[in-house]
């Protein structure tokens, strides 16, 4: 008899996540009730937010229990339904967990056109990293043609497609990753017009070089000390989007900020903001993703790793930034 292989949260974490904070369980594959469909999951996205929901901490979303599955975006197929508006066939996104098959009654569920592009995409760019990308940098920053975006996280979901946003709209695009290879790979494959490689240890030196006349945005993906260096490579009247703070998700101790005198000499404006607050652009940033993609005018890279047994593994090399753009597992 076939199972539903789902993956719990097995412990709460301190610092750093480990393997043996998830726990891998086989559950009878459920029925659907009136109302509902079964829905096999294909594609489970691995994000950072993820890292947050382990965290019995107050947050802007419910944190993960002890012993439920781990909260998570899928790309599936329905393989049966009693529920009018879904049918068995149709192809299906969103948040049905770190499992092979989940039960929904179409609550935040959104249908997939398996024809439009890889079902995969619906969990990055043409989803919620790409919609996150598009928000936060053409609804919140608003760059004008000819100034400097700067993006850390570049080669990853959300910053790979923010510098080529950049582009699109004129911009000057500069990336901050780590390591030779991603930056190699966000200059080269994704167009970006610099990219600076903070592992090397000279991140204030190195920014000077890459954006002498400071950036006009910086998209900040990352938090810590590389937001802190940033700030001083600011000019009058930037706008700093904060979008993630990924170096400090597993802290245990909170990053003081140094430079934030920065902020009042140039006039900064900082905003945070939240990909889910604003339901209304969704569709306008999905609309304009699909034509940048089908033109080819964002590139797009995947991670993935098969079968769902070794999600946690590639979640935690997210984490420390093993990934290429999206990193995704395979549950087929
Ligand atoms: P990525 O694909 O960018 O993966 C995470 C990346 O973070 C890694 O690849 C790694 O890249 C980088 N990283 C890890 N540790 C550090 C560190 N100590 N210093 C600098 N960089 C580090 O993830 P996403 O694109 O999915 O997410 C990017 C950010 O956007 C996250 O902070 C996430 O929480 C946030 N986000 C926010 C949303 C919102 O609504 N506000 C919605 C979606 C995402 P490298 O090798 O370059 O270090």
């Amino acid at each position: 008899m076939p199972s539903n292989r789902q993956i719990l949260l097995a412990s709460r974490p301190t610092g750093f996540p480990t393997e043996a904070n998830f726990r891998l369980v086989e559950a009878p594959i459920p029925a659907p009730g009136e109302g509902q469909f079964l829905v096999r999951n294909r594609w489970l996205s691995l994000d950072p937010y993820m890292r947050g929901r382990m965290d019995a901490v107050k947050s802007y979303a419910k944190y993960v229990e002890i012993g439920e599955v781990m909260v998570g975006g899928t790309v599936g197929e329905i393989v049966s339904s009693r529920h009018p508006q879904f049918a068995a066939g149709e192809f299906v996104t969103g948040r049905l967990g770190w499992q092979e098959y989940a039960l929904s009654d179409g609550a935040g569920i959104a249908k997939v056109d398996p024809k439009g592009a890889p079902l995969s995409y619906a969990l990055g760019v043409l989803g919620m990293p790409g919609i996150t990308a598009w928000m936060g940098l053409l609804d919140i920053a608003r760059p004008k043609s000819g100034e400097t975006v700067l993006v850390s996280a570049a080669a990853g979901a959300v910053g790979s497609v923010v510098g080529q946003l950049a582009k699109i709209a004129g911009c000057r695009a500069v990336g901050i990753a780590g390591g030779a290879a991603k930056c190699d790979h966000v200059v080269r494959e994704l167009g970006f017009d610099a990219c600076v490689d903070y592992r090397r240890g000279a991140l204030h030196e190195d920014l000077k070089a890459a954006v002498p006349d400071g950036a006009d945005v910086y998209f900040d993906n990352v938090g810590g000390e590389t937001l802190d260096t940033a700030l001083r490579h600011m000019r009058d009247f930037a706008r700093i989007t904060i979008c993630g703070l990924v170096s400090q998700y597993s802290a245990t101790e909170a990053y003081g900020l140094r430079n934030v005198r920065s902020i009042l000499v140039h006039r900064i404006r900082m905003e945070g903001f939240i990909v889910s607050d604003r339901m209304a652009l969704w569709p306008r940033a999905l609309a304009e993703l699909r034509d940048h993609v089908a033109a080819g005018r964002i590139r797009y890279r995947e991670s993935v790793v098969q079968g769902l047994e070794n999600a946690p593994r590639a979640f935690l090399g997210m984490l420390r930034g093993e990934n290429f753009g999206k990193q995704l597992v395979a549950l087929s």
